[in-house]
């Protein structure tokens, strides 16, 4: 079967009319399921006054409280297997997976089928935009073990008829001289950061990166590709097209970018909804182009684990005008986190724009860097940041260089930085990578 250039195109290209009479109708639905199965949901609602059918459409919303990560966690504190939002019982679940908590314990999602046939169907939408096709050969090279993104997004790969090698983390050396001995075009999936380790083992064990044949890059799990020259530097490194995506564990994977390059298609239409908040105040804000607020989601078709009002922390600028792909539905870009933005002498300082700044003095700097905070809040102090150093840079060199890293940032991002150069490689992983770590904190890592 053709499927042209979207995965689904009733759903992808729907006008704005029939979207919204979809999401209320699966919207009340789902209210009413909550509210009938799970006496959190019941009790958030009781809370503020509401039965289940005065929520009839997405704006309703504003009026039922919120729901947090941490309250699902102490759900679960006591040995519950899945705690509060649990609305199906155990016999119809087929999946359960973790997503990281607030607290570093993970928390625990289930999935019906139905459950997991949504997750992989937001997933083709998103992983199709990027062009992704049936005849990739994709590694895809994300933890396994416990995380829904994962064995789920691995999935989705299926699902759009990808043919998909489960190859996991680690063993670098192992995966590049597997791949190098294959004479077909591949595909990977994988975090920015670690397409730009892997090059460094290729390059350690005498394996020119763009010899490997890598064609096609899936990449998630960081916001990097969004940063100017960090996704081009991933490109020409490995001579191939790198495409971003976007996820969450307790959603699914949902989002990824068209050929344009736009910011990322939502792809979660008719399975969750996104509002966004202001995310000191909580209130909702206008669905605009170029609107910053932190995403709030509420599942509308979901049989295990829906998601009512969940806040996100995550910063997400919207896009509502329509692509030239023909997608309707409205693109993001994802800011960070909201508690990894910091305030500098009342200046919003985001990862990504540090990230963007350092990418300036590419090729010198690797672009990967960390931020550590020792004392809580004001900022009133030079910001400690240690600062990948590319490899090639000679040690007599690097004394100008730290000092043009100040400069760049105090002329960026409008603070003043305590520099630190370390080799290129000690800061980039095969995990996400912490931008900001509140050393003060004591549940810092
Ligand atoms: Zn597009």
């Amino acid at each position: 079967m053709s499927r042209g250039e979207y995965w689904n195109e009733e759903i992808e290209r729907m006008a704005a009319e029939p979207r919204r009479r979809l999401e209320n109708a699966r919207l009340q639905e789902q209210i009413a399921y909550n509210c009938a199965h799970s006496a959190y949901y019941a009790a958030k609602l009781d809370a503020a006054g509401l039965r289940p059918g005065d929520i009839r459409a997405v704006e309703d919303l504003a009026r039922v409280p919120f729901m947090e990560k941490s309250e699902l966690a102490a759900s679960q504190a006591d040995g519950t297997l899945l705690g509060i939002n649990q609305c199906a019982p155990i016999e119809r679940v087929v999946r359960i997976q973790a997503t990281g908590g607030t607290t570093g314990q993970p928390l625990r999602v289930g999935w019906s089928r139905r459950d997991t046939e949504d997750y992989g169907e937001m997933g083709a939408r998103a992983l199709w935009a990027m062009g992704c096709r049936p005849g990739d050969i994709v590694f895809t090279t994300m933890n396994f073990s416990l995380y829904a993104g994962g064995l789920s997004d691995h999935l989705t790969f299926e699902t759009v008829g990808a043919a998909s090698i489960p190859y996991g983390v680690g063993q670098s050396e192992r995966l590049l001289r597997m791949m190098a001995a294959i004479r077909d075009p591949l595909a990977i999936w994988a975090t920015p950061s670690y397409a730009v380790r892997l090059a460094e083992v290729a390059r350690e064990i005498g394996i020119d990166p763009r010899s490997v044949g890598i064609a096609k890059g899936f990449f998630s799990g960081e916001a990097g590709m969004q940063v100017p020259g960090y996704r081009e530097a991933i490109e020409t490194t490995w001579g191939m097209r790198a495409q971003d995506m976007y996820g969450t564990g307790e959603l699914a994977l949902h989002s990824g970018e068209c050929a344009h390059r736009t910011g990322l298609h939502y792809g979660g239409t008719g399975f969750a909804v996104i509002e966004l908040i202001d995310p000191d105040s909580g209130a909702v804000l206008p669905f605009r182009d170029g609107t910053v607020g932190e995403a709030v989601y509420t599942s509308i078709r979901r049989q295990c684990c829906p998601l009512q009002r969940m806040r996100s922390h995550d910063l997400f600028q919207v896009w509502t005008e329509r692509c030239r792909c023909g997608r309707t539905t409205f693109r993001f870009k994802v800011l960070g986190r909201t508690d990894d933005m910091m305030i500098v002498k009342g200046v919003n300082v985001f990862p990504l724009g540090i990230q963007a700044t350092l990418m300036t003095l590419a090729p010198r700097l690797t672009g990967e860097f960390q931020v550590t905070l020792h004392r809580p809040p004001p900022i009133d102090y030079a910001v400690p940041i240690k600062v990948e150093v590319a490899r090639d840079v000679p040690a007599a060199q690097h004394a100008d260089l730290a000092r043009d890293v100040v400069d760049a940032l105090k002329k960026g991002q409008n603070f003043t930085a305590e520099v630190t150069l370390v080799p290129q490689g000690s800061i980039g992983s095969d995990k996400k990578v912490k931008r900001l770590i509140r050393a003060y904190r004591t549940d810092a890592p």
